[in-house]
């Protein structure tokens, strides 16, 4: 099988910012096409003249080990604040006893962190995916064409973790 060098993701919340991240340092070129003009996905933030809302996921719970491993690094570098201990008994604990974690600025902290070192196309709604000479190409509603060796949709559930095995998956098909 011919080693894929080259992905288009399409979708730039946390699931498929991740999988870029991951691919990227494995030494391949990513291309993420977002529908919106900003990036996040459902880790979304409204900002008003009465105020900054975090109007999808209040806090991102950490249910497995590998999702961990990033949350871990994303508090380490500032982003994120840990709610877990706080919010323990309170009305919004989610009563997993699982750790979950905040935005420092807001719940985009993470994702415009990402989307800072990844190639990303805002305003570009995929809506055709079709092979083309052992690769992909995808065209979107704007009329652009974007192509790569390899392409992945990670709007699907599971979020992060679904990003990094589907990551992994590639990878695994292109090695
Ligand atoms: C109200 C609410 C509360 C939540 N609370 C929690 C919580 O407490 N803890 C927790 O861990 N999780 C929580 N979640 C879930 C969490 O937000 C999601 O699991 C996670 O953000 C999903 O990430 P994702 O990247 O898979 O998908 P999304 O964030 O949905 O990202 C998909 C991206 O793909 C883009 N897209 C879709 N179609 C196209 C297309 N055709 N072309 C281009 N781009 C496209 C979308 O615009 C979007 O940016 C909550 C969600 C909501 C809405």
């Amino acid at each position: 099988m011919r080693r894929a060098k080259s992905c288009l993701i399409i979708g730039a919340g946390i699931c498929g910012l991740t999988a870029a991240k991951l691919l990227c340092e494995f030494g391949m070129r990513v291309s993420i096409l977002e529908k919106s003009r900003g990036v996040g996905g459902r880790l979304a933030t409204q900002r008003t003249e009465a105020g900054v809302f975090d109007h999808g996921a209040q806090s991102l719970t950490v249910r497995f080990e590998i999702f961990d491993s990033f949350v871990t690094e994303w508090h380490q570098r500032g982003l994120l604040s840990a709610l877990g201990q706080r919010l323990r008994g309170l009305p919004g604990d989610p009563g997993t006893h699982q750790p979950h974690f905040r935005g420092i600025t807001s719940m985009t902290a993470v994702p415009k962190f990402l989307a800072a070192a990844l190639p990303h196309h805002p305003s570009q709604r995929a809506k055709r995916a079709e092979t083309c000479a052992g690769g992909w190409r995808v065209t979107t509603d704007q009329g652009s064409i974007f192509s790569g060796d390899a392409f992945g949709g990670m709007q699907i559930e599971g979020a992060t973790l679904s990003g990094f095995f589907a990551a992994r998956q590639l990878l695994s098909l292109s090695h």
